[in-house]
């Protein structure tokens, strides 16, 4: 069995290495959160002080942070797993960040002989839970090969997409459907809310047609319950969306409907609610 290391043990990491360690394996993890560290260390991971740490004892590291320059440190920065890697390691970050970050830390990797993979997910924190997440992976096809036994413990829908940072442009054209969809199932349901119809009922109906999607499935019965709590914060949404319109720009496409689901993310961050789940874009329509 290879060794593991997890840097980054959030909303979603923290299930990603539950369900490796109940593979068997014995993780060597590392947050700046010590909590989440010490949580996980009780249930069978091992406790590592620095992201060199995890590298120096792992065969394949994994990250899962929040954003590109999260990433840049853990990796490329002082104390970072560049620091305590050997060729042969196998470098994974999960996270969602720019194509051109992941692209970046390729280049870096590789010219130490270490082989990287962008593999994005998608499946929110029920998926991670579950071990049914997808995954979009950017890369060479036999480090793919190599962290295809993990990705099988951690997703269920798993493809190469292409080379460096395909992983990651997959998961921005993810992130357009999902805001995109988000703000269509808020309108939908505050609309028949507003106008006294039973939006529960609704939701229900809507579900055996076109209209039908995990988003109004899940992220319906958010909004019908008014439970706002992430799930996938709204700041990291906008992150994506950022990523997806930058993206768009260097091509010069518009991704009009996007352009507008970020600006109702931005309303949303500068009024103190960007911690809260991306279904909160309902709030917007039903309280302004
Ligand atoms: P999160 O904020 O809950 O977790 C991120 C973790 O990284 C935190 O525990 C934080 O302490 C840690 N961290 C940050 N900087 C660090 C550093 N320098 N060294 C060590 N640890 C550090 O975020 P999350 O919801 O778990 O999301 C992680 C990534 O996965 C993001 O890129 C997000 O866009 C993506 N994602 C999230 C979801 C979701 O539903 N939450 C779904 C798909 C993809």
């Amino acid at each position: 069995m290879e060794r593991l290391g997890f840097i980054g043990l959030g909303i979603m990491g923290k299930p990603m290495v539950r369900n490796l360690i109940k593979a068997g394996y014995r993780p060597v993890v590392h947050d700046l959160n010590r909590a989440a560290v010490e949580e996980l260390a009780k249930e069978g991971a091992q406790a590592a002080e620095t992201s060199r740490e995890v590298a120096e004892r792992s065969d394949l590291v994994i990250t899962m942070l929040p954003d590109s320059p999260d990433v840049e440190a853990v990796v490329l920065g002082p104390g970072g797993v560049i620091e305590g890697l050997s060729a042969g390691m196998l470098f994974v970050d999960m996270s969602t960040i720019a194509p051109a970050t992941a692209k970046q830390v390729y280049q870096r990797l590789i010219g130490l002989g270490v082989e990287s993979l962008d593999a994005p997910v998608s499946g929110g924190e029920v998926g991670a839970k579950a071990g049914s997440l997808s995954i979009m992976v950017g890369g060479q096809e036999k480090a793919f090969a190599r962290a295809l036994p993990i990705f099988q413990i951690l997703g269920k829908n798993i493809v190469l997409i292409g080379g460096p940072g395909s992983g990651q442009l997959t998961k921005a054209c993810n992130q357009i459907v999902v805001a995109v969809t988000i703000q269509a199932v808020s309108e939908a349901l505050v609309l028949a809310r507003k106008a006294g119809v039973d939006a529960a009922k609704v939701r229900e109906v809507l579900l055996g047609g076109f209209a039908q999607s995990r988003i109004m499935e899940l992220h319906g019965q958010r909004i019908l319950d008014g439970a706002y709590q992430p799930g996938f914060k709204i700041r990291l949404h906008r992150k994506d969306l950022n990523i997806a319109l930058q993206t768009g720009r260097e091509l010069s496409l518009p991704l009009l409907a996007t352009a507008q689901v970020a600006e109702l993310m931005n309303l949303l961050l500068a009024t103190d609610r960007g911690d809260l789940d991306h279904s909160a874009l309902a709030l917007l329509i039903d309280q302004g």
